[in-house]
């Protein structure tokens, strides 16, 4: 296993809580020389080394010179039972941010080194108490933007990767040293290599691994959020629909004016994926250079766009621009929200059946909405068949990449058993889908790669 990523271990300090004034500000200290640090600034009514683990104690936090910086609550969490697995500290300061910088001074005078991004979980990953999938989970825990994703992102950290991922190596693993016992022993009373067998097996590996693949585009979606674009001639009701949708949101964002003069950009959290929604300036037929290069864009926004809300006037019959607003939306990545519900309608259905996503909603009463929403969250979840109520679901690129070379090293396994190819060649495959599994979790991940990750943390995690 190659987890020897900090070689000397000294005691590194970081603030834990984020910049700026608060309830209270956390310091938090992790290395064997946690707890002496501690002792040198905290003074309460017990010594730090009767202080009980996981105890919160109430006391005085004081500079080498004996002068006051702050009232606080501290705890000594010892090894192994910590996050980091080392002895950890932490001093819970009065939340302005003077007091938490004076903590960090006076524990950095004392010697402890400022704890670069992330460096806090990577103990813990070297230190066995995380794997790799495990630590990355942290991130997006940290870094969800709805429920949903924080749910998968929890369920990650809880282990449900992991645990598929070494079932599938576990399988491998059987499957290569029964190949190794082959080449070891060809003479030995082994008898020959029962290939179907060796086959059926890979086969059922590669089908699981096939599975997970694929739940990676709702993964992306929770992980980073969607764009959804609104498109439509002037007057369907585009705004009213957005307008509608953010009554109905419960977790509005922000409101980013768009980067064009064209567009608004609003962040909401549809069905628990986190959605960037785009209005467009409305799609017109004319020869006004400005509106001509409204089109423009709303071409390129839907060819960008995740998934497009095409919004028709179902009271009108359509028009020319209904068409040309249309011919911009790919039926796949549509849903064609027919709207004015309320209204008699005047739209003829069979000039829409090239949609198979469609949707009847009065954005004027708020009628319909909830079908929209879910037609939305079916759009992301589709791909991901059961798993995304599961949990195990891949949210990282580097996971989809390594679970790919996997599931094509097991291809080229079957491939080379059909051929009779030699066992030696059978187990080089097979070899190399662990080591791509093993990239994953951790085990088979280069220094290089390790500290590429735990950079992207923020510091104190
Ligand atoms: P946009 O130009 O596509 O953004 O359209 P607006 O949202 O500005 O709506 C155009 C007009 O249609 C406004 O007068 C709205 O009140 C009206 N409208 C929008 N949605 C509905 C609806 O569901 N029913 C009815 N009856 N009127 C609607």
């Amino acid at each position: 296993m190659n987890r020897s990523a900090s070689p000397a271990v000294d005691t590194i300090v970081a603030p834990a809580t984020p910049p700026g004034d608060g309830g209270i500000g956390i310091v938090r200290l992790s290395g064997p020389q946690s707890e002496a640090l501690l002792a040198g600034a905290f003074h309460g009514r017990s010594a730090v080394a009767a202080m009980v683990s996981h105890h919160l104690y109430h006391g005085r936090l004081c500079r080498a010179d004996g002068t006051a910086v702050d009232d606080v609550l501290a705890v000594i969490m010892r090894a192994p039972h910590s996050y980091t697995g080392e002895d950890v500290a932490e001093i819970h300061c009065h939340g302005g941010s003077q007091q938490v910088r004076s903590a960090l001074d006076l524990l950095l005078a004392a010697g402890a080194r400022l704890a670069r991004p992330g460096e806090f979980t990577q103990r813990a990953f070297v230190n066995g108490r995380l794997d790799l999938a495990q630590a990355e989970a942290v991130a997006a825990l940290v870094g969800a933007r709805s429920e949903r994703a924080a749910r998968v992102a929890l369920a990650q950290l809880d282990g449900r990767l992991s645990r598929q991922l070494h079932g599938f190596a576990g399988e491998l693993r059987e499957l290569l040293l029964l190949l190794e016992a082959h080449i070891d022993f060809p003479d030995d009373d082994l008898g020959l290599l029962d290939r179907p067998a060796a086959a059926a097996r890979a086969a059922a590996v590669q089908i699981a691994m096939s599975d997970l693949m694929v739940t990676f585009d709702a993964g992306r979606a929770l992980r980073e959020g969607v764009n959804v674009l609104i498109l439509g001639r002037p007057n369907v009701g585009k705004s009213s629909l957005l307008n509608a949708l953010l009554g109905e949101a419960r977790a509005i964002v922000t409101a980013i004016p768009g980067t064009t003069r064209d567009t608004l950009e609003e962040q909401l959290v549809l069905g628990g994926f986190p959605v960037r929604l785009i209005d467009t300036a409305g799609v017109r037929d004319t020869d006004d250079p400005v509106e001509v290069e409204g089109v423009r864009r709303a071409r390129d926004k839907a060819q960008a766009a995740d998934l497009l809300l095409l919004v028709i006037d179902m009271s009108h019959s359509l028009t020319r621009e209904d068409r040309m607003a249309m011919a911009l939306a790919p039926p796949e990545r549509t849903i064609l929200v027919r709207n004015k519900s309320d209204l008699p309608v005047a739209c003829n259905l069979a000039e829409l059946a090239g949609f198979p996503h469609q949707v009847v909603v009065s954005a004027r009463h708020g009628s319909g909405l909830a079908a929209l929403e879910q037609s939305v969250v079916e759009h992301f979840s589709e791909s991901a068949g059961g798993e995304l109520a599961e949990g195990v679901v891949l949210t990282e690129r580097r996971h989809r990449e390594a679970l790919g070379t996997a599931t094509a090293a097991v291809g080229c396994f079957l491939a080379a058993l059909a051929a009779e190819e030699p066992l030696e060649c059978l187990a080089l495959e097979l070899r190399e889908a662990l080591t791509a599994l093993g990239q994953i979790t951790g085990e088979t991940t280069s220094v290089a790669m390790l500290e590429a990750i735990f950079e992207r943390f923020c510091i104190g995690k």
